[in-house]
Protein backbone atom coordinates (compact mmCIF):
# COMPACT_ATOMS: atom_id res chain seq x y z
CA UNK A 1 0.00 0.00 0.00
CA UNK A 2 0.99 3.21 -0.75
CA UNK A 3 0.78 5.68 2.45
CA UNK A 4 1.93 8.99 0.53
CA UNK A 5 -1.70 9.30 -0.85
CA UNK A 6 -3.61 9.52 2.05
CA UNK A 7 -6.06 11.76 3.49
CA UNK A 8 -6.52 11.93 7.37
CA UNK A 9 -10.12 11.74 8.99
CA UNK A 10 -10.72 12.44 12.32
CA UNK A 11 -13.61 10.60 13.49
CA UNK A 12 -15.68 9.16 16.77
CA UNK A 13 -14.50 5.69 17.96
CA UNK A 14 -18.02 4.89 18.59
CA UNK A 15 -19.52 6.18 15.12
CA UNK A 16 -21.29 3.94 12.75
CA UNK A 17 -19.75 2.50 9.50
CA UNK A 18 -22.34 4.86 7.44
CA UNK A 19 -21.06 7.98 9.09
CA UNK A 20 -17.69 6.88 8.23
CA UNK A 21 -18.08 6.59 4.85
CA UNK A 22 -20.15 10.15 4.47
CA UNK A 23 -17.29 11.81 6.17
CA UNK A 24 -14.76 9.89 4.04
CA UNK A 25 -16.51 11.38 0.70
CA UNK A 26 -17.29 14.74 1.60
CA UNK A 27 -13.43 14.60 3.21
CA UNK A 28 -12.41 13.56 -0.42
CA UNK A 29 -14.60 15.76 -2.46
CA UNK A 30 -16.53 12.90 -4.10
CA UNK A 31 -20.14 12.45 -4.90
CA UNK A 32 -20.97 9.77 -1.97
CA UNK A 33 -21.86 6.22 -3.45
CA UNK A 34 -23.24 3.42 -1.35
CA UNK A 35 -19.88 1.57 -1.96
CA UNK A 36 -18.14 -1.14 -0.03
CA UNK A 37 -15.30 0.55 2.20
CA UNK A 38 -12.25 -1.31 2.70
CA UNK A 39 -10.22 -1.48 5.58
CA UNK A 40 -6.29 -2.56 5.97
CA UNK A 41 -5.71 -5.40 7.74
CA UNK A 42 -1.79 -6.10 8.39
CA UNK A 43 -1.17 -7.11 4.22
CA UNK A 44 -4.66 -6.96 2.50
CA UNK A 45 -7.79 -4.73 2.48
CA UNK A 46 -10.86 -6.20 4.24
CA UNK A 47 -14.39 -5.64 2.57
CA UNK A 48 -17.31 -4.11 4.52
CA UNK A 49 -20.03 -4.42 2.80
CA UNK A 50 -23.02 -0.86 3.25
CA UNK A 51 -25.55 -3.76 4.80
CA UNK A 52 -23.57 -3.45 8.24
CA UNK A 53 -23.95 0.11 8.12
CA UNK A 54 -25.37 0.25 11.53
CA UNK A 55 -22.51 -1.58 12.91
CA UNK A 56 -19.90 0.68 15.36
CA UNK A 57 -16.31 1.16 14.55
CA UNK A 58 -15.41 0.08 17.45
CA UNK A 59 -17.65 -3.34 17.05
CA UNK A 60 -15.74 -3.92 13.62
CA UNK A 61 -12.04 -3.71 15.12
CA UNK A 62 -11.11 -0.54 13.60
CA UNK A 63 -8.21 1.06 15.17
CA UNK A 64 -6.73 4.63 16.04
CA UNK A 65 -4.70 5.87 12.66
CA UNK A 66 -6.25 2.52 10.68
CA UNK A 67 -6.55 2.91 6.80
CA UNK A 68 -9.06 2.91 4.98
CA UNK A 69 -9.79 3.24 1.14
CA UNK A 70 -13.50 3.74 -0.23
CA UNK A 71 -11.98 2.97 -3.94
CA UNK A 72 -10.03 -0.21 -3.51
CA UNK A 73 -8.95 -0.69 -6.69
CA UNK A 74 -7.44 3.15 -6.96
CA UNK A 75 -5.10 2.01 -4.06
CA UNK A 76 -4.55 -0.72 -5.35
CA UNK A 77 -3.59 -0.08 -8.58
CA UNK A 78 -1.25 3.11 -6.97
CA UNK A 79 0.70 0.70 -4.89
CA UNK A 80 4.19 -0.50 -5.14
CA UNK A 81 5.77 -3.29 -5.25
CA UNK A 82 3.51 -5.25 -6.59
CA UNK A 83 2.49 -7.42 -3.41
CA UNK A 84 2.00 -10.94 -4.74
CA UNK A 85 5.54 -11.46 -6.01
CA UNK A 86 7.01 -14.04 -4.43
CA UNK A 87 8.37 -16.99 -5.64
CA UNK A 88 7.98 -20.74 -4.38
CA UNK A 89 10.80 -22.70 -3.58
CA UNK A 90 10.66 -26.71 -5.40
CA UNK A 91 10.74 -29.01 -2.72
CA UNK A 92 11.78 -31.78 -5.10
CA UNK A 93 10.09 -32.02 -8.76
CA UNK A 94 7.46 -29.27 -7.23
CA UNK A 95 7.22 -27.08 -10.40
CA UNK A 96 3.56 -28.24 -11.27
CA UNK A 97 2.52 -27.48 -7.90
CA UNK A 98 4.21 -23.90 -7.64
CA UNK A 99 3.01 -23.22 -11.23
CA UNK A 100 -0.17 -24.26 -10.43
CA UNK A 101 -0.01 -22.09 -7.11
CA UNK A 102 1.22 -18.77 -9.17
CA UNK A 103 -1.97 -19.10 -11.58
CA UNK A 104 -4.39 -19.63 -8.77
CA UNK A 105 -2.44 -16.12 -6.45
CA UNK A 106 -3.72 -13.88 -9.71
CA UNK A 107 -7.00 -14.42 -9.68
CA UNK A 108 -8.35 -11.89 -7.74
CA UNK A 109 -11.50 -12.71 -6.95
CA UNK A 110 -10.55 -16.27 -5.68
CA UNK A 111 -7.36 -14.88 -3.65
CA UNK A 112 -10.08 -12.65 -2.30
CA UNK A 113 -12.61 -15.18 -1.25
CA UNK A 114 -10.09 -17.44 0.05
CA UNK A 115 -9.13 -14.92 2.45
CA UNK A 116 -12.08 -14.06 3.23
CA UNK A 117 -13.26 -17.38 4.71
CA UNK A 118 -13.32 -18.28 7.91
CA UNK A 119 -10.48 -20.51 10.07
CA UNK A 120 -12.73 -23.77 9.87
CA UNK A 121 -11.10 -26.68 12.08
CA UNK A 122 -11.87 -29.34 9.85
CA UNK A 123 -10.44 -27.18 6.45
CA UNK A 124 -6.49 -27.84 7.24
CA UNK A 125 -5.50 -27.47 3.08
CA UNK A 126 -7.99 -23.92 3.17
CA UNK A 127 -6.31 -23.22 6.22
CA UNK A 128 -2.73 -23.66 5.08
CA UNK A 129 -3.30 -22.05 1.69
CA UNK A 130 -4.49 -18.88 3.47
CA UNK A 131 -1.24 -18.70 5.23
CA UNK A 132 0.59 -19.29 2.04
CA UNK A 133 -0.89 -16.37 0.39
CA UNK A 134 -0.79 -13.94 3.40
CA UNK A 135 2.90 -14.84 3.49
CA UNK A 136 3.63 -13.99 -0.39
CA UNK A 137 1.27 -10.96 0.11
CA UNK A 138 3.56 -10.00 3.09
CA UNK A 139 6.39 -8.74 0.88
CA UNK A 140 8.63 -9.90 3.37
CA UNK A 141 9.79 -12.82 1.38
CA UNK A 142 11.49 -13.20 -1.48
CA UNK A 143 10.62 -17.19 -1.73
CA UNK A 144 8.77 -19.02 0.43
CA UNK A 145 8.74 -23.09 0.99
CA UNK A 146 5.01 -24.28 0.37
CA UNK A 147 5.86 -27.65 2.71
CA UNK A 148 3.17 -27.43 4.98
CA UNK A 149 -0.01 -26.74 1.93
CA UNK A 150 2.07 -29.78 0.47
CA UNK A 151 1.71 -32.11 3.82
CA UNK A 152 -1.44 -31.44 3.78
CA UNK A 153 -2.76 -32.10 0.08
CA UNK A 154 -0.24 -35.29 0.38
CA UNK A 155 -2.41 -36.31 3.39
CA UNK A 156 -5.76 -36.21 1.31
CA UNK A 157 -4.32 -37.53 -2.37
CA UNK A 158 -0.93 -39.91 -1.10
CA UNK A 159 -0.48 -39.95 -5.12
CA UNK A 160 1.46 -36.26 -4.20
CA UNK A 161 3.84 -37.92 -1.61
CA UNK A 162 5.93 -39.65 -3.97
CA UNK A 163 8.06 -36.40 -5.43
CA UNK A 164 7.68 -37.64 -9.06
CA UNK A 165 7.04 -34.80 -11.94
CA UNK A 166 2.56 -34.67 -11.95
CA UNK A 167 0.46 -32.93 -14.52
CA UNK A 168 -0.32 -29.54 -13.54
CA UNK A 169 -3.60 -29.57 -15.01
CA UNK A 170 -4.57 -32.72 -12.89
CA UNK A 171 -3.53 -31.12 -10.20
CA UNK A 172 -5.26 -27.65 -10.32
CA UNK A 173 -8.20 -29.81 -10.52
CA UNK A 174 -7.25 -31.86 -7.22
CA UNK A 175 -6.58 -28.89 -5.36
CA UNK A 176 -9.89 -27.23 -6.18
CA UNK A 177 -12.00 -29.81 -5.67
CA UNK A 178 -10.60 -30.28 -2.53
CA UNK A 179 -11.11 -26.92 -1.43
CA UNK A 180 -14.38 -27.39 -2.16
CA UNK A 181 -14.59 -30.41 -0.70
CA UNK A 182 -13.25 -28.74 2.70
CA UNK A 183 -15.99 -26.07 2.88
CA UNK A 184 -19.07 -29.61 2.85
CA UNK A 185 -21.54 -27.22 1.03
CA UNK A 186 -23.19 -27.46 -2.19
CA UNK A 187 -22.28 -24.38 -3.35
CA UNK A 188 -19.01 -22.81 -2.52
CA UNK A 189 -16.17 -20.46 -3.52
CA UNK A 190 -14.83 -23.21 -6.04
CA UNK A 191 -18.01 -23.64 -7.92
CA UNK A 192 -19.28 -19.97 -8.09
CA UNK A 193 -15.80 -18.95 -9.24
CA UNK A 194 -14.94 -21.81 -11.35
CA UNK A 195 -18.05 -23.92 -12.44
CA UNK A 196 -19.56 -23.32 -15.62
CA UNK A 197 -22.26 -26.03 -17.58
CA UNK A 198 -21.59 -27.56 -20.98
CA UNK A 199 -25.07 -28.44 -22.44
CA UNK A 200 -24.54 -31.65 -24.84
CA UNK A 201 -26.99 -32.50 -27.23
CA UNK A 202 -27.55 -36.09 -29.21
CA UNK A 203 -29.22 -36.19 -32.22
CA UNK A 204 -30.77 -39.25 -33.27
CA UNK A 205 -30.69 -39.24 -37.82
CA UNK A 206 -33.23 -42.16 -37.77
CA UNK A 207 -36.11 -40.23 -36.15
CA UNK A 208 -34.26 -36.53 -35.35
CA UNK A 209 -35.31 -36.74 -31.64
CA UNK A 210 -32.62 -34.90 -29.40
CA UNK A 211 -31.49 -35.90 -25.77
CA UNK A 212 -29.66 -32.83 -23.97
CA UNK A 213 -27.96 -33.46 -20.83
CA UNK A 214 -26.04 -30.73 -18.87
CA UNK A 215 -22.69 -31.42 -17.51
CA UNK A 216 -20.68 -28.91 -15.29
CA UNK A 217 -17.25 -28.25 -16.41
CA UNK A 218 -14.51 -26.73 -14.64
CA UNK A 219 -11.77 -27.06 -17.52
CA UNK A 220 -11.99 -27.02 -21.49
CA UNK A 221 -10.11 -29.37 -22.79
CA UNK A 222 -9.01 -28.60 -25.79
CA UNK A 223 -7.38 -31.18 -28.13
CA UNK A 224 -4.70 -30.22 -30.36
CA UNK A 225 -3.47 -31.55 -33.82
CA UNK A 226 0.07 -32.57 -34.34
CA UNK A 227 1.22 -30.26 -37.21
CA UNK A 228 4.22 -27.48 -37.23
CA UNK A 229 2.59 -24.38 -37.67
CA UNK A 230 4.94 -21.21 -37.51
CA UNK A 231 3.22 -17.44 -36.87
CA UNK A 232 5.22 -14.87 -38.48
CA UNK A 233 4.61 -10.75 -39.18
CA UNK A 234 4.61 -9.65 -41.98
CA UNK A 235 4.70 -6.19 -43.45
CA UNK A 236 3.89 -5.35 -46.04
CA UNK A 237 4.99 -2.26 -48.49
CA UNK A 238 2.39 0.37 -47.90
CA UNK A 239 2.21 -0.33 -44.74
CA UNK A 240 0.25 -3.10 -43.47
CA UNK A 241 0.87 -5.38 -40.91
CA UNK A 242 -0.78 -8.53 -39.87
CA UNK A 243 0.12 -12.39 -38.60
CA UNK A 244 -0.31 -14.50 -40.78
CA UNK A 245 0.17 -18.72 -39.97
CA UNK A 246 2.27 -21.12 -42.16
CA UNK A 247 1.74 -24.74 -42.31
CA UNK A 248 5.74 -25.45 -42.22
CA UNK A 249 6.46 -29.49 -42.48
CA UNK A 250 9.87 -30.58 -40.94
CA UNK A 251 12.02 -30.40 -44.69
CA UNK A 252 11.74 -26.73 -44.18
CA UNK A 253 15.08 -25.86 -42.41
CA UNK A 254 16.25 -22.56 -43.86
CA UNK A 255 14.96 -19.02 -43.50
CA UNK A 256 14.46 -19.24 -47.77
CA UNK A 257 12.51 -22.21 -47.69
CA UNK A 258 10.54 -20.41 -45.02
CA UNK A 259 9.95 -17.62 -47.25
CA UNK A 260 8.88 -19.84 -50.07
CA UNK A 261 6.35 -21.69 -47.99
CA UNK A 262 5.05 -18.31 -47.21
CA UNK A 263 4.82 -17.06 -51.15
CA UNK A 264 2.96 -20.39 -51.54
CA UNK A 265 0.36 -20.62 -49.27
CA UNK A 266 -0.08 -16.40 -48.73
CA UNK A 267 1.42 -14.39 -51.73
CA UNK A 268 1.64 -16.45 -54.83
CA UNK A 269 2.20 -13.32 -56.97
CA UNK A 270 5.66 -12.12 -55.43
CA UNK A 271 9.11 -14.13 -55.36
CA UNK A 272 11.51 -14.47 -53.12
CA UNK A 273 13.42 -11.38 -53.77
CA UNK A 274 10.50 -9.24 -52.60
CA UNK A 275 10.87 -10.64 -49.19
CA UNK A 276 13.15 -9.56 -46.32
CA UNK A 277 13.82 -11.62 -43.44
CA UNK A 278 14.63 -10.01 -40.47
CA UNK A 279 14.72 -9.81 -37.05
CA UNK A 280 12.71 -7.39 -35.01
CA UNK A 281 13.56 -6.95 -31.44
CA UNK A 282 11.04 -3.49 -29.91
CA UNK A 283 9.66 -2.78 -33.82
CA UNK A 284 13.90 -2.21 -35.03
CA UNK A 285 15.12 -4.16 -37.09
CA UNK A 286 17.99 -6.19 -35.26
CA UNK A 287 19.24 -8.47 -38.11
CA UNK A 288 18.42 -9.31 -41.49
CA UNK A 289 18.71 -12.80 -42.29
CA UNK A 290 20.12 -14.40 -45.24
CA UNK A 291 17.98 -17.36 -47.09
CA UNK A 292 20.81 -19.72 -46.20
CA UNK A 293 20.35 -19.49 -42.56
CA UNK A 294 19.02 -21.81 -40.50
CA UNK A 295 15.69 -21.18 -38.97
CA UNK A 296 16.40 -23.41 -35.62
CA UNK A 297 17.79 -20.44 -33.30
CA UNK A 298 15.31 -17.62 -34.73
CA UNK A 299 13.09 -17.19 -32.06
CA UNK A 300 9.58 -17.39 -33.78
CA UNK A 301 7.98 -14.35 -32.20
CA UNK A 302 11.21 -11.79 -33.43
CA UNK A 303 10.58 -13.01 -36.85
CA UNK A 304 9.35 -10.76 -39.73
CA UNK A 305 9.02 -10.95 -42.90
CA UNK A 306 9.21 -7.23 -44.72
CA UNK A 307 8.01 -6.70 -48.63
CA UNK A 308 9.72 -4.52 -50.54
CA UNK A 309 10.44 -3.56 -54.15
CA UNK A 310 12.79 -5.30 -56.54
CA UNK A 311 16.02 -2.94 -56.93
CA UNK A 312 17.78 -2.53 -60.56
CA UNK A 313 21.90 -1.78 -60.67
CA UNK A 314 21.13 1.93 -60.06
CA UNK A 315 18.79 1.48 -56.83
CA UNK A 316 18.66 0.35 -53.55
CA UNK A 317 16.46 -0.16 -50.86
CA UNK A 318 16.63 2.13 -47.15
CA UNK A 319 14.16 1.80 -43.78
CA UNK A 320 11.30 4.16 -43.05
CA UNK A 321 11.19 3.84 -39.32
CA UNK A 322 7.58 5.30 -37.18
CA UNK A 323 9.11 6.91 -34.22
CA UNK A 324 6.97 7.55 -31.37
CA UNK A 325 7.68 11.83 -31.20
CA UNK A 326 7.44 11.81 -27.30
CA UNK A 327 9.84 8.80 -26.49
CA UNK A 328 11.67 8.81 -29.74
CA UNK A 329 11.20 4.98 -30.03
CA UNK A 330 10.10 2.85 -33.12
CA UNK A 331 6.01 2.24 -32.43
CA UNK A 332 5.38 -0.07 -35.46
CA UNK A 333 7.81 -2.16 -37.39
CA UNK A 334 9.44 -0.78 -40.44
CA UNK A 335 9.10 -0.44 -44.16
CA UNK A 336 11.41 -0.65 -46.74
CA UNK A 337 11.89 2.45 -49.25
CA UNK A 338 12.89 2.29 -53.04
CA UNK A 339 15.49 5.00 -54.21
CA UNK A 340 17.94 5.60 -57.02
CA UNK A 341 21.79 5.38 -56.12
CA UNK A 342 22.20 8.88 -56.47
CA UNK A 343 20.34 12.12 -57.03
CA UNK A 344 17.64 11.22 -54.91
CA UNK A 345 14.78 13.69 -55.02
CA UNK A 346 11.43 13.87 -53.18
CA UNK A 347 9.63 12.93 -56.07
CA UNK A 348 11.74 9.03 -56.43
CA UNK A 349 9.70 8.54 -52.26
CA UNK A 350 7.03 10.73 -52.24
CA UNK A 351 4.63 7.69 -53.72
CA UNK A 352 5.83 5.47 -51.22
CA UNK A 353 5.73 7.86 -48.42
CA UNK A 354 2.36 9.14 -49.47
CA UNK A 355 0.55 5.09 -49.28
CA UNK A 356 2.50 4.95 -45.62
CA UNK A 357 0.78 8.16 -44.30
CA UNK A 358 -2.46 6.88 -45.89
CA UNK A 359 -2.28 3.84 -44.22
CA UNK A 360 -1.27 5.40 -41.14
CA UNK A 361 -4.08 8.21 -41.12
CA UNK A 362 -6.72 5.58 -42.09
CA UNK A 363 -6.17 3.42 -39.24
CA UNK A 364 -6.47 6.27 -36.69
CA UNK A 365 -8.31 8.77 -38.26
CA UNK A 366 -5.34 11.07 -38.02
CA UNK A 367 -5.04 14.08 -40.05
CA UNK A 368 -2.15 13.82 -42.81
CA UNK A 369 -0.39 17.18 -41.00
CA UNK A 370 -0.20 15.28 -37.51
CA UNK A 371 2.87 12.91 -39.66
CA UNK A 372 5.89 14.78 -39.70
CA UNK A 373 8.82 13.10 -42.46
CA UNK A 374 12.40 13.10 -41.72
CA UNK A 375 15.08 12.28 -44.14
CA UNK A 376 18.29 11.08 -42.62
CA UNK A 377 21.81 11.96 -44.68
CA UNK A 378 24.99 9.74 -44.56
CA UNK A 379 25.82 10.55 -40.85
CA UNK A 380 22.31 9.62 -40.10
CA UNK A 381 21.33 13.38 -38.94
CA UNK A 382 17.71 13.74 -39.48
CA UNK A 383 16.22 16.83 -41.23
CA UNK A 384 12.83 17.84 -41.42
CA UNK A 385 11.64 16.84 -45.47
CA UNK A 386 9.71 19.55 -47.14
CA UNK A 387 7.67 18.87 -49.28
CA UNK A 388 6.70 21.85 -51.29
CA UNK A 389 10.35 22.88 -51.43
CA UNK A 390 11.00 19.31 -53.61
CA UNK A 391 14.11 19.26 -51.93
CA UNK A 392 17.46 17.03 -53.28
CA UNK A 393 18.24 14.66 -51.25
CA UNK A 394 21.87 14.34 -51.74
CA UNK A 395 22.85 11.22 -49.74
CA UNK A 396 19.73 9.23 -48.04
CA UNK A 397 20.54 7.07 -45.71
CA UNK A 398 17.07 6.46 -44.16
CA UNK A 399 13.56 7.64 -43.37
CA UNK A 400 11.36 8.49 -39.92
CA UNK A 401 8.04 9.02 -39.47
CA UNK A 402 6.96 10.88 -36.39
CA UNK A 403 3.59 10.61 -34.82
CA UNK A 404 2.38 12.01 -31.13
CA UNK A 405 1.38 10.10 -28.17
CA UNK A 406 -2.44 10.19 -29.09
CA UNK A 407 -2.01 9.06 -32.32
CA UNK A 408 0.64 6.41 -31.50
CA UNK A 409 -1.93 5.07 -29.28
CA UNK A 410 -4.56 4.73 -31.37
CA UNK A 411 -2.95 3.07 -33.83
CA UNK A 412 -0.91 0.31 -31.39
CA UNK A 413 -4.71 -0.35 -29.76
CA UNK A 414 -6.22 -1.24 -33.21
CA UNK A 415 -3.06 -3.69 -34.21
CA UNK A 416 -3.39 -4.84 -30.39
CA UNK A 417 -6.90 -5.90 -30.96
CA UNK A 418 -6.96 -7.13 -34.32
CA UNK A 419 -3.98 -9.49 -33.46
CA UNK A 420 -5.31 -10.89 -30.55
CA UNK A 421 -8.80 -11.33 -32.33
CA UNK A 422 -7.93 -12.27 -35.78
CA UNK A 423 -5.45 -14.98 -36.06
CA UNK A 424 -5.94 -16.84 -32.83
CA UNK A 425 -5.94 -20.43 -33.22
CA UNK A 426 -7.28 -20.95 -30.13
CA UNK A 427 -10.69 -19.48 -31.38
CA UNK A 428 -9.93 -22.50 -34.14
CA UNK A 429 -9.98 -24.91 -31.36
CA UNK A 430 -12.66 -23.73 -29.29
CA UNK A 431 -14.83 -23.65 -32.90
CA UNK A 432 -13.83 -27.59 -33.17
CA UNK A 433 -14.73 -28.35 -29.76
CA UNK A 434 -18.09 -26.86 -29.77
CA UNK A 435 -18.49 -28.10 -33.51
CA UNK A 436 -21.41 -30.31 -34.61
CA UNK A 437 -20.05 -33.96 -34.86
CA UNK A 438 -20.82 -37.74 -35.75
CA UNK A 439 -21.11 -39.99 -32.70
CA UNK A 440 -18.02 -41.93 -32.82
CA UNK A 441 -20.02 -44.76 -31.26
CA UNK A 442 -23.72 -46.33 -33.02
CA UNK A 443 -26.15 -44.71 -30.36
CA UNK A 444 -29.27 -46.64 -28.83
CA UNK A 445 -32.10 -44.20 -29.59
CA UNK A 446 -35.13 -45.09 -27.91
CA UNK A 447 -38.10 -43.94 -29.87
CA UNK A 448 -36.56 -45.82 -32.94
CA UNK A 449 -36.00 -48.84 -30.39
CA UNK A 450 -32.30 -49.82 -32.10
CA UNK A 451 -28.79 -48.98 -32.86
CA UNK A 452 -29.09 -45.61 -35.31
CA UNK A 453 -26.45 -43.05 -35.96
CA UNK A 454 -26.21 -39.75 -34.06
CA UNK A 455 -25.07 -36.23 -34.08
CA UNK A 456 -23.58 -34.97 -31.38
CA UNK A 457 -22.89 -31.16 -30.52
CA UNK A 458 -21.84 -29.22 -27.19
CA UNK A 459 -22.68 -25.89 -26.34
CA UNK A 460 -22.02 -23.59 -23.59
CA UNK A 461 -24.72 -22.70 -21.00
CA UNK A 462 -25.22 -19.59 -18.86
CA UNK A 463 -24.28 -17.63 -17.03
CA UNK A 464 -20.63 -18.09 -18.12
CA UNK A 465 -18.23 -19.27 -15.36
CA UNK A 466 -16.12 -16.07 -13.60
CA UNK A 467 -12.84 -17.97 -14.51
CA UNK A 468 -12.46 -20.02 -17.48
CA UNK A 469 -9.68 -22.51 -17.07
CA UNK A 470 -8.26 -23.93 -20.81
CA UNK A 471 -6.42 -27.12 -20.99
CA UNK A 472 -4.41 -26.72 -24.18
CA UNK A 473 -4.25 -30.87 -24.63
CA UNK A 474 -0.45 -31.88 -25.49
CA UNK A 475 0.13 -34.85 -24.07
CA UNK A 476 -1.95 -37.73 -25.39
CA UNK A 477 -1.51 -40.99 -24.51
CA UNK A 478 -2.98 -44.14 -26.75
CA UNK A 479 -2.08 -47.63 -27.59
CA UNK A 480 0.75 -46.92 -30.33
CA UNK A 481 2.47 -43.88 -29.30
CA UNK A 482 2.32 -41.46 -26.08
CA UNK A 483 3.33 -38.07 -27.14
CA UNK A 484 4.09 -34.28 -26.18
CA UNK A 485 2.76 -31.81 -29.11
CA UNK A 486 4.75 -28.30 -29.54
CA UNK A 487 2.53 -26.78 -32.14
CA UNK A 488 2.18 -23.15 -31.25
CA UNK A 489 -1.14 -22.17 -30.52
CA UNK A 490 -1.71 -18.13 -30.74
CA UNK A 491 -3.98 -16.94 -27.87
CA UNK A 492 -5.52 -13.82 -27.52
CA UNK A 493 -3.92 -11.72 -24.08
CA UNK A 494 -7.74 -9.80 -24.18
CA UNK A 495 -11.08 -9.83 -25.33
CA UNK A 496 -11.22 -13.93 -25.63
CA UNK A 497 -15.31 -13.80 -26.74
CA UNK A 498 -16.99 -17.16 -26.15
CA UNK A 499 -20.92 -15.88 -27.22
CA UNK A 500 -20.74 -17.97 -30.37
CA UNK A 501 -20.81 -21.07 -28.34
CA UNK A 502 -23.48 -20.44 -26.26
CA UNK A 503 -26.47 -21.96 -26.47
CA UNK A 504 -28.98 -19.89 -28.05
CA UNK A 505 -32.38 -21.00 -26.70
CA UNK A 506 -31.87 -19.44 -23.38
CA UNK A 507 -34.09 -16.18 -23.22
CA UNK A 508 -34.55 -15.49 -19.26
CA UNK A 509 -31.04 -14.37 -18.39
CA UNK A 510 -30.26 -11.48 -16.24
CA UNK A 511 -28.68 -8.95 -18.22
CA UNK A 512 -25.86 -8.92 -15.71
CA UNK A 513 -24.84 -12.24 -16.86
CA UNK A 514 -24.45 -11.35 -20.55
CA UNK A 515 -20.35 -10.92 -20.46
CA UNK A 516 -19.33 -13.40 -22.64
CA UNK A 517 -15.49 -11.42 -22.95
CA UNK A 518 -12.50 -12.94 -21.16
CA UNK A 519 -9.08 -11.46 -20.48
CA UNK A 520 -6.20 -13.54 -19.70
CA UNK A 521 -4.40 -13.75 -16.23
CA UNK A 522 -2.58 -16.74 -15.99
CA UNK A 523 -0.82 -19.28 -18.12
CA UNK A 524 0.87 -22.25 -16.86
CA UNK A 525 3.96 -23.22 -19.15
CA UNK A 526 5.19 -26.68 -19.62
CA UNK A 527 9.03 -26.82 -21.62
CA UNK A 528 10.63 -30.46 -22.05
CA UNK A 529 9.25 -34.15 -23.15
CA UNK A 530 6.72 -36.16 -21.89
CA UNK A 531 8.46 -38.01 -19.32
CA UNK A 532 10.84 -35.22 -18.22
CA UNK A 533 9.82 -31.58 -18.34
CA UNK A 534 9.71 -28.57 -15.94
CA UNK A 535 6.53 -25.96 -15.18
CA UNK A 536 6.74 -22.66 -15.20
CA UNK A 537 3.52 -19.71 -14.76
CA UNK A 538 3.07 -16.20 -16.38
CA UNK A 539 1.05 -14.46 -14.46
CA UNK A 540 -0.61 -10.57 -14.61
CA UNK A 541 -0.04 -8.79 -11.07
CA UNK A 542 -3.67 -7.32 -10.90
CA UNK A 543 -2.25 -4.71 -9.16
CA UNK A 544 0.73 -3.00 -11.43
CA UNK A 545 -0.90 -5.00 -14.89
CA UNK A 546 2.30 -6.56 -15.54
CA UNK A 547 3.18 -9.99 -16.48
CA UNK A 548 5.61 -11.93 -14.50
CA UNK A 549 7.24 -15.12 -14.90
CA UNK A 550 7.40 -17.46 -11.80
CA UNK A 551 10.44 -20.30 -12.23
CA UNK A 552 9.92 -22.12 -8.94
CA UNK A 553 11.88 -19.46 -6.81
CA UNK A 554 12.83 -17.39 -9.11
CA UNK A 555 10.31 -14.23 -10.15
CA UNK A 556 10.63 -11.51 -13.16
CA UNK A 557 9.05 -9.25 -15.05
CA UNK A 558 8.66 -10.08 -18.90
CA UNK A 559 10.31 -7.33 -21.13
CA UNK A 560 7.27 -7.47 -22.68
CA UNK A 561 3.30 -8.74 -23.73
CA UNK A 562 4.23 -10.71 -26.38
CA UNK A 563 5.92 -12.63 -24.39
CA UNK A 564 3.11 -14.87 -22.89
CA UNK A 565 2.40 -16.49 -26.12
CA UNK A 566 4.73 -19.33 -26.39
CA UNK A 567 4.18 -22.80 -27.46
CA UNK A 568 5.17 -23.89 -23.47
CA UNK A 569 1.63 -22.81 -22.89
CA UNK A 570 -0.37 -25.90 -21.46
CA UNK A 571 -2.90 -24.33 -19.26
CA UNK A 572 -4.68 -20.79 -19.78
CA UNK A 573 -6.72 -18.94 -17.30
CA UNK A 574 -9.11 -16.43 -18.48
CA UNK A 575 -11.19 -14.17 -16.10
CA UNK A 576 -14.80 -12.62 -17.39
CA UNK A 577 -14.58 -9.24 -17.17
CA UNK A 578 -16.63 -7.64 -15.40
CA UNK A 579 -18.35 -4.49 -17.58
ZN1 LIG B 1 -34.27 -42.31 -33.28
Amino acid sequence: MDRTDCETLTIEYLCTLGVLREEAYVKLNKPPKNRPIYKWNQDTWVKFDSDIDNMTLCHLCFESYQYISIDYDEVASNSKPPAALCGLINLGNTCFMNSVFQCLNNIPKFTQSILELHDEQNAPIICEYKNLIKKMCSRKYEAIRPSSLLCNIQDSLPRYKTYRQQDAQEFMNHFLHLIHAELSMKNTIITNIFYGQIRSTVKCLGCAQAETNNEPFTFLPLPITNYNQRCVRYIKADGEQRLVSLEVDSSVITVGELVDCFLKQHEPKLTRKRIQVVQLVNHSVETVYDSGRSLRYIPEKELALIECSETTTRERHIWCQFIHHSTNTAFRPPIILTCPDENCSYLHLSEQIDQVLGHLCSITNAPMSTCDVYWLNRKRKPSKLNITTNPDLPYISGVHIEMTTKWVDIYKQHYRINHSNDNSRLANLLTDFFREDYLDDDYHCEKCSKLTVARHKSDLCLPLPHVLIIQLKRFTYDVNSNQKIDTYISFPLYDLDLDEYIVKDNTDIPEKNLQTKYDLVAVSNHTGGLTSGHYTAYSKNPQDGNWYSFDDDVVRQLNSDNNVVTKNAYILVYVQRTS
